[in-house]
């Protein structure tokens, strides 16, 4: 029971830190939202993805904050041996699998 309870925290936890993480910034009167590296971004306020859509704004073209926040998994950006692109997909930060990474 007491193991369930640890796992349960650790959801919980675990979906605080996911839902921190989609901040997207917009001003006021803005209809678009951006990510916080857009550069028309400008003096815009931070907020959440999710309170962002709910004010009816859309992601802007530039930055793409959609893309930014979907699905972390993307293409490893290492080459084989034969010089084609690695196929595998990974979650990694340096968008680079398990073969590629760095050690
Ligand atoms: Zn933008
Ligand atoms: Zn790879």
């Amino acid at each position: 029971m007491k193991k369930f309870l640890v796992l349960t925290f650790f959801m919980v936890v675990a979906i605080a830190v996911t839902s921190q993480a989609q901040t997207v910034y917009s001003s006021a009167k803005g209809e678009k939202y951006h990510t916080a590296d857009c550069k028309l971004s400008g003096d815009a306020d931070n907020m959440t993805l999710a309170a962002a859509k709910k004010a009816g704004k859309t992601g802007c073209g530039v930055c793409k904050p959609d893309e930014h926040f979907k699905d972390k998994v993307s293409q490893c950006v290492g080459k084989t041996a034969d010089g084609t692109r690695c196929k595998r997909m990974t979650a990694s930060k340096d968008n680079k699998c398990y073969q590629h990474k760095s050690k």
